[in-house]
């Protein structure tokens, strides 16, 4: 066994230049240690299980304009929907029928949604549904906008920071969007009480080794109850086109670092490592992740919310992406479970 994957492991933290050697010595011996090490540590808090996510993409619409993102402002080719409040409710009784005790309600900035709406769908989908948990992942907003929807009954936010490096959130970002409203939005997220998730995209254009590092203190310092890592993957009509993708191998050993780091922290096996590889998922699972987010959205509007290129699972109903996964988790020796699977006490 690798002596810092064993450090990594009973101190929960390497130093920087540790990190750098584990990042630059991606072998796949190193692999399987982290991932060894880091499905063992899932297993002791999650056992064989692994919790579900009802994803409910409602909007499209985005005020916008991250550069890597498909569905940016600039992008005119989209076809822009937005999904009714009688639909979003329909997706969560499909939902709900299918076992999810979780729904993800995710979408661009879109002004439409605004916290009075918003209220009203949270306030909805906790009278029909009370034993369900409510995540949010609608972008940045004020302190008293998070507030009122905390209030009104969401439990959890997902906020990617993207990157944690100033200059490198530049280069991904249009001037108006910054690094340090990112980072006030998930520190008021967490204060107001939500389970906060966060994380950024490996492979992202022009990131360096070093800002993974970045990256990772800064998730290390926040100590979010989730983490949701996937590789970059380009959309065609964004000006990153032509950047290549993230790899498996990287996403992989990044899961297994964040596991070791953070032990109980929820991780998902995104979609998007499902689309870079068609075992993507599994192996996510496999090197630490213990969540999976199958799509509810209704499936005319599934092609049209795509960030980026070849998303997977665009054409299957709800019980089929989850009836999929059931099968795909199965076939590793894991169950998916049906609570709502909060973060561990
Ligand atoms: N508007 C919300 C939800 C964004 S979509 C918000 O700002 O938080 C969710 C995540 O998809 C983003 O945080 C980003 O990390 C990821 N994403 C966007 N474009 C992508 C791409 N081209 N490849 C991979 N992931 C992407």
């Amino acid at each position: 066994m690798n002596k810092l994957v064993e450090k990594l492991d009973q101190e929960h933290c390497l130093e920087a230049k540790e990190l750098l050697w584990l990042l630059e010595n991606n072998s796949v011996e190193l692999r399987q240690d982290l991932s060894k090490k880091a499905s063992e540590v899932a297993k002791k808090t999650f056992g064989n299980g692994i919790y579900t996510r009802g994803l409910i993409e409602f909007s499209n619409y985005c005020k916008n304009d991250c550069y890597y993102c498909g569905i940016r402002k600039s992008n005119d080719q989209v076809h822009r929907y937005r999904l009714t409040e009688d639909q979003i409710f329909n997706c969560c009784k499909t939902g709900y029928a299918l076992g999810f005790r979780t729904f993800v309600l995710q979408g661009g900035e879109d002004p439409y949604f605004d916290d009075d709406r918003v209220v009203a769908i949270i306030q909805e989908i906790k009278k029909n549904f009370a034993d369900c948990a409510i995540t949010l992942s609608m972008g940045e907003k004020s302190k008293k906008s998070y507030e009122c929807l905390y209030e009104a009954g969401a439990d959890r936010y997902l906020l990617r920071h993207e990157t944690a490096n100033k200059s490198h959130y530049k280069r991904l970002h249009p001037s108006n969007l910054t690094i340090e409203n990112r980072m006030t939005c998930l520190r008021d997220l967490k204060e107001i009480g939500f389970q906060v998730g966060t994380g950024f995209m490996v492979g992202s254009p022009i990131q360096t080794m070093e800002n993974i590092i970045e990256d990772i203190a800064f998730i290390k310092e926040l100590d979010p109850q989730m983490i949701g890592i996937g590789p970059f993957i380009p959309h065609h009509n964004t000006p990153f086109k032509n950047a290549n993708p993230g790899s498996l191998e990287q996403t992989l050993q990044l899961i297994s670092i964040l596991r070791l780091m953070l032990p109980k922290a929820l991780i998902p096996a995104t979609t998007a490592l499902g689309t870079i590889d068609p075992r993507g998922r599994e192996l996510g699972i496999l090197a630490g992740a213990n969540v999976v987010m199958p799509n509810l959205s209704p499936v005319a509007v599934r092609k049209d919310y795509s960030l980026y290129d070849n998303k997977i699972c665009t054409g299957d109903e709800a019980a089929e992406c989850r009836s999929c996964l059931a099968k795909r988790m199965d076939s590793i020796g894991y169950e998916i479970l049906t609570n709502r699977g909060d973060y561990p006490e």
